[in-house]
């Protein structure tokens, strides 16, 4: 195994010291500004959707079983021992979630199929964007941010193995 002392420096035997500029540079500053608590919310829901301006499976009105995570970064803790409260992440971020999306048909606004919806007596969810992978990532770190959620990333996961990230790195 290697020497922790290794990762920031490499000065075996050496009191490390945030005050590093002196004595390596800044790496040791710079390391421990990298140092975060990071948590993680965890959303699942349902939803159906189809992508215009492509050819796929996608392309085809369909549904997923979607996995969002909102993770939220802090460099140190607060007197609670905790970067937040998970109980607030809950009402700006999972139950906006599931209120927005859960069980809704989300299409693009220009969709040709929603004039028929409309006629039908259907309910559907219309966006200004393709209701991508993405696209949900950033809707959603967005409105978290708007609600002054400290969200750093938010992880789309439109099947198990298909996963989308909008973060601030
Ligand atoms: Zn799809």
């Amino acid at each position: 195994m290697a020497c922790p002392c290794e990762a920031p420096s490499g000065n075996h035997g050496r009191e490390a010291s945030p005050s590093g500029p002196e004595v390596d540079g800044g790496r040791w500053a710079r390391y421990l500004a990298l140092l975060m608590f990071r948590v993680t919310e965890v959303v699942r829901f349902c939803y159906g959707h189809r992508l215009l301006d492509y050819e796929g499976p996608c392309a085809r009105i369909h549904g997923h079983n979607a996995r969002v995570e909102i993770e939220i970064s802090a460099p140190a803790l607060d007197r609670k021992g905790f970067v937040v409260d998970f109980f607030d992440i809950e009402k700006a971020g999972k139950d906006w979630i599931l209120s927005q999306f859960d069980h809704h048909l989300i299409l693009r606004e220009d969709d040709p199929v929603i004039p028929f919806l409309k006629e039908a007596g259907e309910t559907f969810v219309a966006l200004s964007v393709n209701p991508s992978a993405e696209n949900f990532a950033k809707l959603i770190f967005d409105h978290l941010r708007a609600q002054g959620v400290p969200v750093t990333a938010v992880r789309f996961y439109e099947t198990e193995t298909a996963v989308a990230t909008y973060d601030e790195r």
